[in-house]
């Protein structure tokens, strides 16, 4: 590319996505620029920051914790020449080539651009869920169930809909019970998740029933819950509390600009990072309601910066 004030490439995001993007765009000295984010949408290396150990992810075998990870992986970024600023974009313009991305400091014009601004797992604001996040209560049954205080004890699933459904028959493997809180007398699941949920011994669905707060010590014990029919409250002592109410993809910037789907998420073609604007690609949760996880988060990072490469080689 000719003119010098343009970046090849510049990269809003750094979590899992967004720094194994930079690190293969590093790589392929493409000299990215990455928005690590400060407050929009999370933090500067995603939601890994707000977890303990990651079981998960290949190449540690004994676990790392979230953050440590994070670093590990920022630091590799770093090392092939990707300048980061721990800033938030507040405003992009993909309308006009070269693109215009601007944050609350500076604004790059950029030849193509990955987006990785992630999502964000919903929670239910009570009052002591701080306290006992990642101590008990969990946004991911896939990440943490396999965690051995969860082993033989009795659990909680929030939520009606699939997702709700698939992590309450996930944890039976771990948990001797999974209670499922579900706030309305049916569920939003499909009939086939329902009828695997309901004839499942292991599970009790709680109908009409929404979490009230969580108690412990140290680690979460209970939860209360508060039929809302009712008004009745109870207490369920459980040792894990899972979250599946859902996700908010972080796009608000783009709306009218990218093609995004019904819920927010960034449409890609299938199997691609590629958008609906060429030379924007998306990676890692913002464009995956399905999988959300950090492994395949990297794994689409590293598409979009092959993909970012050779399309900026084709329209150098
Ligand atoms: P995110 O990690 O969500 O990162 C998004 C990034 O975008 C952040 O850096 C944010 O600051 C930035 N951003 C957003 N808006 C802006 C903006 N306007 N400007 C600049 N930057 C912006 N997965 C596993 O594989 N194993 C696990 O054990 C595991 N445990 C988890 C535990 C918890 C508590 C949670 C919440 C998730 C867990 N996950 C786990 C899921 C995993 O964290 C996500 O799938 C993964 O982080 C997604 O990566 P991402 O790069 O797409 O986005």
């Amino acid at each position: 590319m000719t003119n010098p004030k343009v970046e090849n490439v510049v990269i809003i995001g750094s979590g899992p996505a967004g720094y194994t993007a930079a690190i293969y765009a590093g790589r392929a000295n493409l000299k990215p620029i990455v928005f690590e984010g400060f407050q929009a949408g999370g933090l500067p290396g995603g939601q890994l920051m707000t977890t303990t150990e990651v079981e998960n992810f290949p190449g540690f075998p004994k676990g790392i914790t979230g953050p440590e990870l994070m670093d590990l992986m920022k630091a590799q970024a770093e090392r092939w020449g990707a300048e980061l600023y721990t800033e938030d974009v507040i405003e992009v313009d993909l309308k006009q080539r070269p693109f215009t991305v601007r944050s609350t400091e500076r604004e790059f014009k950029t030849h193509s651009l990955i987006i990785a601004t992630g999502a964000t797992a919903r929670r239910l604001g009570l009052a002591n869920e701080h306290q006992f996040w990642s101590r008990g209560i969990s946004a991911c049954a896939i990440c943490d169930g396999a965690t051995p205080i969860f082993h033989g004890a009795e659990l909680a699933v929030v939520g009606g809909g699939d997702s709700a459904a698939e992590e309450a028959i996930y944890l039976t493997k771990y948990g001797s019970k999974v209670n499922l809180l579900v706030r309305s007398d049916k569920m939003r699941a499909s009939k086939a998740m329902q009828d695997r949920v309901l004839s499942n011994p292991k599970i009790h669905v709680h109908w009409n029933t929404e979490p009230v707060d969580v108690f412990g010590n140290g680690h979460m014990e209970g939860v209360r819950i508060r039929n809302n029919k009712t008004g009745e409250e109870s207490e369920l002592h459980v040792k894990g509390l899972f979250y599946a109410i859902g996700h908010t993809p972080n796009t608000s910037l783009f709306k009218g600009q990218i093609e995004l789907d019904e819920v927010g998420y960034i449409v890609t073609k299938p199997g691609s990072p590629e958008t609906s604007v060429e030379g924007v690609f998306a990676a890692g949760d913002v464009q995956d309601h399905e999988y959300r996880q950090a492994i395949t988060a990297a794994g689409s990072g590293c598409m979009a910066a092959m993909l970012a490469e050779r399309w900026l080689s084709a329209h150098g």
